[in-house]
């Protein structure tokens, strides 16, 4: 997976596992504060951050030659080969692929072998949606070939189109249209005073993660769930279909999990928080809490179309409304429906591909870096894109272990199985060697597919330093500016304000998005505490094919990266990041940004909530002074909200005082490394560069506590987490920020005091690794 982005404004984005971080409903967290002027060591005069004069010249020596070696036709031939046939987990040639991996590992000299784990992966056996009054329509549910598209007629291996751990079921009910189905919309359907109650909602896909909806529509008492494809958001709206365009056809739909992993965990459902090896302890079905409590089917908008246009009721929202050709009614009903779903639960085999380069100074110190290699069906773009950077990346480093090059620290290359499902391969691997990654893992570095554009840096804000330096020795495809410049002056282009401009003129790093979930790294940052880096190419084209079975190769040679400069780019902009983390002698985090990124969370904060107070008493004042009662329309009848209670104020001032220790730390540390950094090479420090290196590693890890999260403790990390209500998309501080958002007080109050402590704790950290280096 991975999100699907796009400007909110002009369109939809999309959401693989990996989901497109920063358009639907997040907090963002690139806004104003202007008011740091960092300086990196790394710009200007081309030392690196962590490295001795000599070791740093070296370095960019062997950069230099790594940077020469990825080549666009190989990406393109890798391409052809793992999207030949769809590779879902459980299939031949998700199989095929992963041993196909294995050889070029090997065939590349390095240490490579499969690790094979048995988790739950239903398939569909009964797929009816049908309409049974006030007309009987039956919804076609298949996704035709297409003549000029070679691999699209690969019926017999085509999963069908579904949602993977939705629960069996049997309903008819009427109709309800829900918008994007989350929260705010249900609040809309009371003021029409609509209720969901044991009917079956239609929702449109995006806006959130898909699998947010059925949990969302449960709570509201529905009893089925249907996800279409609305041409407004990844159809004829936006651009031409395919194949005369990028955008989704009428019959296309979007495949996806819709397993509750927000509120429970990501990973085989039957083996939470442990490997799904043959002898773990396993749940029964029945207890696995990730399932959805309803079921649920997407179809496409020629399916939806009938379904829509025979509901009654009010008119939609404006802004609930798209482009199909009919009046858009919420219901309930009269349309009738008739959802019939049975899965197979069968448990199937993932193979995650793992390549080891053993460190030559510091073996127990460990750069990982992964992307996942199954699809839903052939998966060009979903995950094939990405993966093929990877094997490139790994073909580039063995070449230069071939010459002479010997990293510092081990670096170990994964290609995941099953992710597509919800992170299977990736979550059963870091569960399963979870103590040895939180005793030796550094930084895990994933991307997922890529396309064409701009860079979008995600991550642990220690790393934002380092990520901006690494942007800025890469170049641009396009316009041969710096991958760092291109990004500077987009974003200068899209900023919203004056204020925004000015900060990204003026500070020197730009701010990397802080990441949730919905790919591959949730089980590194959110579970294990591993500082962690997502990166993208993208932006430039728009699509419509996520999680069908037209994401192929004729796809993305047609409307992505069809030339491979920019998977060229990314190969070159992570093998760089790995040889840099891996080679460093102390090793590039720097804490400065990280301090002043949580200043600007705790000022959202405060803003969230000074916000929420001032909705409930204007909301209050407008019903004494009833503002509802005269603009109630008799003939559109609707619902005044109920009076609401003022939120209390909160208690920030631990909070405020872990920030003083935090950004004094890291003031500290940084002076500490560039008044060290001429001696760094010297042999007799080495000892001493091991214990400031054990501290540095442990800061990530110093930000989770293994309570975890309320009532979610397989979410550990106390800064960044998925939301329960956005799921892939971030909440930042995420126990005081749910809290003040749903409304839990004493809750938000607590988890103040509790995110204040692991604050302290880190800065303490960062204080140990400063005094080290002295
Ligand atoms: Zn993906």
């Amino acid at each position: 997976m991975r999100t699907l982005v796009r400007t909110l404004a002009a369109a939809v984005l999309i959401f693989s596992l990996r989901m497109p971080s920063s358009i639907f409903g997040m907090d963002l967290q690139s806004s104003s504060s202007a008011d740091v002027k960092t300086s990196s060591l790394a710009a200007g005069d081309g030392q690196l951050v962590g490295y001795s004069p000599r070791s740093s010249v070296s370095e960019r020596e062997w950069e230099a030659k790594f940077k020469a070696i990825p080549d666009p036709a190989n990406l393109r031939e890798y391409m052809r080969r793992l999207s030949a046939r769809p590779h879902h987990v459980g299939s031949p040639y998700d199989k095929d692929n992963a041993e196909w991996i294995l050889a070029r590992f090997r065939e590349w000299g390095l240490d490579a072998h499969i690790e094979r784990f048995d988790v739950l992966f239903p398939t569909p056996k009964v797929r009816v949606v049908e309409m049974v009054a006030p007309t009987k329509f039956t919804a076609k549910l298949e996704e035709p070939a297409v003549a000029v598209d070679p691999t699209s007629n690969q019926k017999s291996e085509q999963l069908p189109t579904y949602n993977a751990y939705s629960i069996d079921g049997d309903v008819t009910a009427p109709l309800v249209f829900v918008n994007y189905g989350l929260p705010e919309d249900y609040e809309k359907l009371d003021r029409l005073g609509i209720s969901v109650k044991g009917a079956i909602v239609i929702a449109k896909y995006y806006g959130s993660w898909r699998g947010v909806k059925p949990k969302v529509a449960a709570e509201h008492g529905a009893i089925g769930c249907l996800i279409y494809s609305e041409p407004k958001d990844d159809g004829y709206t936006v651009d031409s279909v395919f194949p005369q365009g990028p955008m989704r056809p009428a019959d296309g739909v979007q495949r996806g999990s819709v397993m509750d992993f927000a509120s429970a965990n990501p990973g085989d459902p039957l083996t939470p928080g442990v490997g799904a090896t043959p002898g773990a302890k396993r749940l029964k079905r029945e207890e696995a809490k990730s399932i959805t409590k309803i079921p649920v089917m997407p179809i496409s908008y020629g399916d939806a179309q009938p379904l829509l246009a025979a509901l009654a009721g009010p008119m939609a929202p404006e802004e609930w409304r798209g482009s199909l050709p009919i009046p858009y009614h919420v219901g309930p009903g009269p349309a009738k429906v008739h959802l019939k779903v049975e899965f197979n639960w069968d448990i199937k085999p993932v193979y995650d591909v793992i390549a080891k380069i053993p460190g030559s100074v510091a073996p127990d110190e460990w750069v990982v870096r992964g992307n996942h290699h199954d699809g839903w069906v052939n998966g060009a773009e979903d995950p094939v894109s990405g993966q093929v950077d990877l094997l490139e990346e790994a073909r580039a480093l063995s070449l230069l272990l071939k010459q002479g090059w010997k990293p510092r620290r081990t670096i170990i290359y994964a290609a995941w199985d099953g992710e597509e499902p919800m992170l299977l391969g990736s979550t059963e691997w870091a569960e399963a060697h979870g103590e040895e990654l939180k005793q030796h893992a550094a930084v895990y570095i994933n991307t997922d597919a890529n396309d064409r554009g701009p860079l979008t840096m995600g991550g642990s804000h220690s790393l934002e330093q380092f990520i901006n330096g690494v942007a800025r020795d890469v170049e641009d495809p396009e316009t041969k500016l710096t991958v760092w410049k291109r990004k500077e002056l987009s974003e200068i282009a899209e900023a919203k304000s004056a204020e925004e401009r000015q900060e990204l003129r003026q500070r020197a790093d730009l701010r990397i998005e802080a990441i949730g979930s919905g790919t591959d790294y949730t089980a590194f940052l959110d579970h294990l505490g591993i500082a962690t880096l997502n990166l993208e190419y993208e932006g430039e084209d728009e699509q419509g094919i996520y999680h069908s079975i037209y994401d192929d190769f004729y796809w993305y040679t047609h409307f992505s990266d069809t030339d491979f400069v920019y998977g060229r780019a990314m190969a070159q902009t992570v093998g760089i990041s790995v040889m840099r983390l891996a080679d460093a002698e102390v090793l590039p985090f720097d804490f400065v940004d990280f301090a002043d990124t949580i200043d600007l969370y705790k000022k959202q904060l405060q803003k969230l909530l000074a916000q929420k107070q001032d909705e409930a008493r204007e909301r209050n004042q407008e019903l004494e002074e009833g503002v509802f009662k005269a603009t109630f329309d008799p003939r559109r009848p609707t619902v005044a909200p109920a009076k609401e209670e003022i939120p209390p104020h909160l208690n920030f001032a631990p909070l405020e005082n872990a920030l003083d220790s935090l950004t004094k730390s890291a003031k500290h540390y940084r002076d500490a490394l560039t008044a060290r950094q001429g001696a760094l090479g010297d042999e007799a420090s080495t000892g001493k560069l091991a214990a400031v290196n054990r501290e540095l590693i442990l800061t990530e890890r110093k930000l989770t506590s293994p309570e975890g999260l309320p009532r979610r403790s397989w979410y550990e990390h106390l800064i960044y987490a998925p939301g329960v209500y956005s799921g892939y998309g971030v909440k930042t501080i995420p126990g005081v920020r749910e809290g003040i958002e749903q409304k839990r007080w004493a809750e938000a109050d607590a988890e103040i005091v509790r995110v204040a402590k692991v604050l302290e704790d880190e800065a303490a950290t960062i204080d140990a690794a400063a005094k080290e280096l002295e």
